[in-house]
């Protein structure tokens, strides 16, 4: 009993879902201590959850974070069938232009998530992947417009990707990460995106970075690993436990995921492997955004 109580409690700091439904889910065993956010169920679910997340990596660079929300969630629910996501204040349009796919008439290519279409129903913008059943939701109102929440010159300059199939650019860009998955070991790809998909399913995580001044750098080199990297507040050691805390690396639905272990490297720097995936931590603070070390 008093394990659920704990467990709800870091279901509700790691998603920002009410504790009584986080409750509840720690109840109906779909949550646990070392699990406090269920997983994906299948790994199509896991795939498309971890596009969207590396979307939002691409999307939100520090100046253009909502302070405190580096990924511009302010909270989600996450059950084993799908995702809801709620974006952080002010921060709709923007979230959803970083996610529904578009042409980039400036620079070419696709911005946004590739293969994702959207329907609009009931105050949710519904995000489909287009080749499989996986969907994501997101709470928006049917007049939010995802142009007008990039910085863009004019909303104009961005067409919306509507078509039935995917498009070349999108089918060169989803390419991309197979190629990627033919040069790595056996099980990579499917690690990367247990490890995408976790990371969106806890935007509180990504919160404990920005809590000194309201926003981090996030990146990640070709969609390969996750980065992690912050001047002030927690420690590396701090953020790497949390990590673990949070069920980043437990093992997926009783599987286990060989390799998975934390590294320190230095007093500023861990990697979390996940499997074969990577998520490297590093805390600058010889570079701290306020000028105070
Ligand atoms: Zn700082």
């Amino acid at each position: 009993m008093r394990y659920e109580h704990q467990t709800a409690k870091l279901t509700r700091k790691l998603t920002g879902m009410p504790y009584t439904q986080a409750l509840q889910m720690a109840r109906g065993g779909d949550t646990e201590r070392d699990r406090p956010v269920p997983d994906a169920l299948t790994a199509d679910q896991r795939a498309f959850e971890a596009r969207l997340a590396f979307a939002l990596i691409e999307a939100f660079p520090e100046h253009l974070q909502p302070h405190g929300y580096p990924w511009g969630i302010a909270s989600v629910r996450a059950d084993t069938d799908g995702l809801d996501i709620h974006p952080a204040p002010a921060a709709t349009a923007y979230l959803l232009g970083a996610l529904v796919p578009c042409h980039d008439r400036q620079y070419g290519g696709v911005r946004g998530a590739s293969g994702t279409r959207v329907t609009i129903s009931d105050g949710w913008w519904i995000l489909h992947d287009l080749q499989t059943a996986a969907k994501v939701r997101v709470a928006a109102p049917a007049s939010a417009d995802p142009r007008r929440g990039r910085n863009e010159a004019s909303p104009r300059s961005r067409r919306y990707i509507t078509a039935a199939r995917l498009t070349r650019e999108e089918r060169r860009d989803l390419g991309h990460i197979e190629r990627i998955a033919r040069s790595k070991p056996g099980g990579w790809l499917a690690h990367r995106n247990i490890l995408g998909s976790r990371l969106l399913r806890r935007p509180g995580l990504v919160q404990l970075l920005a809590q000194a001044h309201g926003n981090a750098n996030i990146y990640s080199h070709a969609s390969m690993d996750v980065v992690l990297e912050w001047c002030c507040g927690d420690t590396s050691d701090q953020i790497s436990r949390a990590c673990h805390n949070a069920g980043l690396t437990a093992d997926l639905a009783g599987e286990p995921l060989p390799g998975t272990t934390i590294n320190r490297r230095s007093d500023f720097a861990t990697t979390v492997q996940i499997g074969q995936a990577k998520l490297y931590l590093r805390q600058n603070t010889w570079i701290c955004i306020d000028g105070t070390p």
